[in-house]
């Protein structure tokens, strides 16, 4: 299995990365015949005008795939996601969220399909990497990383679907949802520690792709739409221990932040914060 991390990167490194605008065409999901074994439960869906986001597990036949699917199925992790999204935000029309083998790892909204696709090799990807990194328990690591990936495309999705304005780039504003979601404490006042995690190992996923191309002595695309891998792992680290330099002071010490940059994480976490918390504040259940 770790051999075939360097191949599979290779191929990933290429195309990886949502297509929030075009690259979700050639990533096509069309047509690919689906089997809808599963559909968000949807709880609390009361009855407020719209629609839900639903479930589809497409068919997988590569072995990446194959694996990439079993990961996300047995784990419910697409169902869970979906559920996510129905108790707290209304929707105005039926979103799918597709599992999908897609022949490259992937994950994307499509603004004119208005439905999120996660590639199974996506998942089977992020395995990968953890199993690499020596995780002990490399599965949750992935999922983890998973449900962070979600969330970035969730923020184009509400991109989209409310209009909403965006000063900046896009896929860093996706980022910064996808943070907001998991590091903001809830009803009760704290921040799931699971949560945390997930943005800690989406991170590690950027860092293991920065270091993959490093590797193999690729050069940064600075055309493209993304900030520089390395780049999202530190703005990553900086939005986690922005959001509670106490709780997290282990990112500054241990040198996975820079101490210049940590510095005004705070301020930039609280301007993340109050920028999705108003972009969003009338799309809330
Ligand atoms: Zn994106």
């Amino acid at each position: 299995m770790r051999t075939r991390i360097l191949p599979m990167l290779a191929v990933g490194l290429l195309l990886a990365g949502c297509g929030g605008g075009g690259a979700e065409e050639k990533a096509g999901s069309s047509g690919s015949p689906a089997s809808e074994t599963s559909k968000a439960k949807g709880p609390d869906d009361t009855g407020s005008a719209g629609g839900k986001m639903t479930v589809v597990y497409d068919d997988a036949t590569s072995p990446d795939a194959i694996n990439g699917k079993k990961l996300l199925q047995d784990n419910k992790v697409l169902e869970e996601l979906a559920d996510d999204i129905n108790v707290s935000l209304k929707l105005p029309e039926d979103i799918p969220l597709r599992g999908s083998q897609c022949d490259t790892p992937n994950a994307f909204w499509s603004p004119s399909k208005k439905s999120i696709t996660i590639c199974y090799e996506d998942a089977d990807l992020s395995q990968k990497i953890f199993v690499k990194a020596g995780d002990k328990d490399p599965d949750t690591s992935a999922i983890g990383s998973e449900d962070a990936t979600f969330y970035h495309e969730a923020g184009h999705m509400a991109v989209t679907l409310y209009n909403l304005p965006i000063t900046g780039k896009e896929e860093d504003a996706a980022d910064q949802l996808a943070a907001y979601i998991l590091l903001t404490p809830g009803d009760n006042g704290k921040v799931d520690s699971e949560s945390v995690q997930a943005v800690k190992d989406f991170a590690r996923t950027f860092a293991a792709y920065a270091q993959l191309k490093a590797e193999m002595g690729a050069t940064n695309n600075m055309a493209d739409e993304h900030s520089l891998d390395q780049q999202r792992v530190y703005n990553l680290q900086c939005w986690i221990y922005g959001s509670n330099p106490e709780a997290n002071a282990d990112i500054v010490t241990s040198g996975g932040l820079p101490e210049e940059r940590a510095q005004r994480c705070p301020d930039e976490w609280k301007q993340i914060s109050h920028a999705w918390s108003t972009l969003l504040e009338d799309h809330w259940k």
